[in-house]
C-alpha cells in the first residue's frame, strides 16, 4: 500500500537522481516519488556516449532502468520537463509545463554542464561537447562524415572520443594546454603511459598549446592555435571540463561554493533540499580537501545515500572515489584521490607497459601518504586495482618497496588487516 501524504520530488533523472529514487524504495519509504528530467529519454547512462559512439545508437545508449522498473517501484518519472524553481516556503518545485508539485523534500541531481571556449568562432556549426544522448547522435553522425577531428582538451571524455575517431580511420589531433593529457588526474608517469597510446595509435597531439580561434564560414574548417597555426577540422570537440548546475540551488537559496554545498548525507544549507552527485561539492573523507567528484559511480553511491536519508536512514557517503575510462580496448581504472605532496610508486613492469599483444602488459601505480596507500591507477589491472581498493579503504599502512615490486600479493597484504577490523 502507498502513502499518498508524503511526497519527494527528485531533479534530475540520471545516475544520482535515479539511484536516489531506487534507495527510497529499498529502505521502504511508501509515498510519492517524482523524478523530474528535462531530456526526453528514458533516463540513460553517460559513460558509453564517449566509448561506444562509432557503434551506433544502440551501443551507446543503455537505459539505466528498464522502462517497466518505474511503474514497479512506483517511481512518477517526468521526462522531457524542467523544475523552474524551487519554493522553500511553500515547499513547490515549479515547472515549465505550468504545473506545480508540493514536496516534503527535494533533492537535487543537477549534475553539471560542459564548458565552453568563450573565443571567436566558438558558436561555428560542427564545433561541439558531448554530454547528453543528443550530442552524442550529432556527433557519431559527423564521425561517419569523416575527419579532420580536433579534440580541444585531453580529458577523458576527449581521450575516448580522440580514440573511436581514429578507430574508425579518422585524422585525430587533440589539443591540451598542459604538458601532457591526464597529467592532473593520474601525475606525469602514468599520464605518459597513456599518451604513448595515442601516439601509437596515429593521434597528433599538441601539447602546451591553446585555442586562440575557431575558423570557417558557415561551418568549422580550422581551428587556430595562440602561436598563429591551423589545423584543419571539420569536426572540433570540445572537452575542457564542466561546471557543477547549480542554477535552481542558488535561486533557492542553498549555500554553492563551486558545486552545492552538501554534507555526508547530503544535506545542503536549507533544510528542506538535499543534493547529489556531479553537482555537489562535499567533505569527503577520501578527498584532501572539500571538492567535487564528476564520476558515474560516485553518482550513483551519493545518490542512494540521499534516498536512504530521505527514507529516514542516516547513512553516510564515504565510498571510496572511482572511476574507469576505456581507449583502444584497453581499460584504465583509478581508486582514491591523489594529492600534491603525496609519494608516487611505479610498479615494476613490461619493458614495453602499453604493447596490447603483452599478457604482462599494461601499468599500475600507487600513491602513499604519511606511508599509507591512498590512490591507485592501472591499465587493464583490474585485480589488483580490486586488492588496493581494499588497503586503501581499510588505510593499511604498506612500505613503497612491496608496492613496486610485482612479486607482491596486495590481496595478502590486505588480509590481516581484512581479520584485525
Ligand atoms: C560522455 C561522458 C562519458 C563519461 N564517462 C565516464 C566514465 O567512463 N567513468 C566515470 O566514472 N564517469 C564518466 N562520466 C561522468 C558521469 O557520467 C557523471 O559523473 C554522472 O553522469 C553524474 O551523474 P549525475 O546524476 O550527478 O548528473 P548528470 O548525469 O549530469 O545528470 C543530471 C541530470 O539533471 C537534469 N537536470 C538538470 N537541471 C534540471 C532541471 N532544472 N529540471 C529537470 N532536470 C534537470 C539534466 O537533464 C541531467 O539529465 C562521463 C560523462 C560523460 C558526459
Amino acid at each position: 500500500m502507498g502513502d499518498e501524504t508524503h511526497h519527494h520530488v527528485i531533479v534530475g533523472g540520471s545516475a544520482a537522481g535515479i539511484s536516489a529514487a531506487v534507495a527510497l524504495r529499498r529502505h521502504g519509504f511508501a509515498g510519492n516519488v517524482t523524478v523530474v528530467e528535462a531530456g526526453g529519454e528514458l533516463p540513460y547512462e553517460r559513460p558509453p556516449l564517449s566509448k561506444a559512439l562509432a557503434g551506433g545508437e544502440h551501443a551507446f545508449l543503455h537505459a539505466i532502468l528498464p522502462r517497466q522498473a518505474y511503474a514497479e517501484q512506483r517511481i512518477t518519472l517526468l521526462s522531457a520537463t524542467r523544475v523552474l524553481a524551487l519554493d522553500p516556503d511553500r515547499r513547490a518545485v515549479e515547472l515549465d509545463d505550468g504545473r506545480t508539485l508540493y514536496a516534503d523534500r527535494v533533492l537535487l541531481a543537477t549534475g553539471v554542464l560542459p564548458r565552453t571556449l568563450p573565443v571567436p568562432g566558438a558558436e561555428l556549426p560542427g564545433v561541439v561537447t558531448l554530454r547528453d544522448v543528443r550530442d552524442a547522435r550529432a556527433l557519431a553522425a559527423r564521425l561517419r562524415a569523416g575527419g579532420p577531428v580536433v579534440v580541444v582538451g585531453g580529458g577523458f571524455i576527449g581521450l575516448e572520443v580522440a580514440a573511436v575517431a581514429r578507430g574508425v580511420g579518422l585524422d585525430v589531433t587533440v589539443v591540451e594546454t598542459g604538458a601532457r593529457p591526464l597529467a592532473g588526474p593520474l601525475g606525469p608517469e602514468l599520464a605518459a603511459r597513456v599518451t604513448t597510446l595515442h601516439e601509437r595509435a596515429g593521434v597528433r597531439l599538441r601539447t602546451g598549446a591553446s585555442v586562440s580561434a575557431f575558423i570557417g564560414r558557415t561551418h568549422v574548417t580550422g581551428v587556430r592555435l595562440t602561436g598563429g597555426q591551423v589545423l584543419p577540422a571539420a569536426t572540433v570537440v570540445v572537452g575542457i571540463g564542466v561546471r557543477p548546475d547549480t542554477a535552481l540551488a542558488e535561486a533557492a537559496g542553498v549555500l554553492c561554493e563551486d558545486g552545492i554545498v552538501v554534507d555526508r548525507h547530503c544535506h545542503t544549507s536549507v533544510p528542506w533540499i538535499l543534493a547529489a552527485g556531479d553537482a555537489t561539492n562535499q567533505s569527503h573523507p577520501h578527498l584532501p580537501a572539500r571538492g567535487r567528484i564528476e564520476h558515474w559511480d560516485n553518482a550513483v553511491r551519493q545518490g542512494a545515500v540521499a534516498g536512504a536519508v530521505l527514507a529516514g536512514v542516516p547513512e553516510s557517503h564515504t565510498a571510496l572515489p572511482y572511476f574507469y575510462s576505456e581507449q583502444y580496448g584497453r581499460t584504465l581504472q583509478m581508486y582514491g584521490r591523489a594529492a600534491a605532496g603525496d609519494e608516487f610508486v611505479l610498479r615494476a613492469e613490461a619493458a614495453d607497459p602499453v604493447d596490447p599483444t603483452d599478457p604482462a602488459g599494461g601499468f599500475l601505480g600507487f600513491w602513499t601518504r604519511a606511508g599509507v596507500l591512498v590512490a591507485a591507477a592501472g591499465l587493464d589491472r583490474p585485480r589488483e586495482l580490486r586488492a588496493a581498493r581494499a588497503l586503501i579503504e581499510r588505510r593499511v599502512p604498506v612500505a613503497a618497496a612491496a608496492l613496486a615490486s610485482p612479486a607482491t600479493d596486495l590481496r595478502a597484504l590486505a588480509q590481516p588487516a581484512a581479520k584485525a577490523s
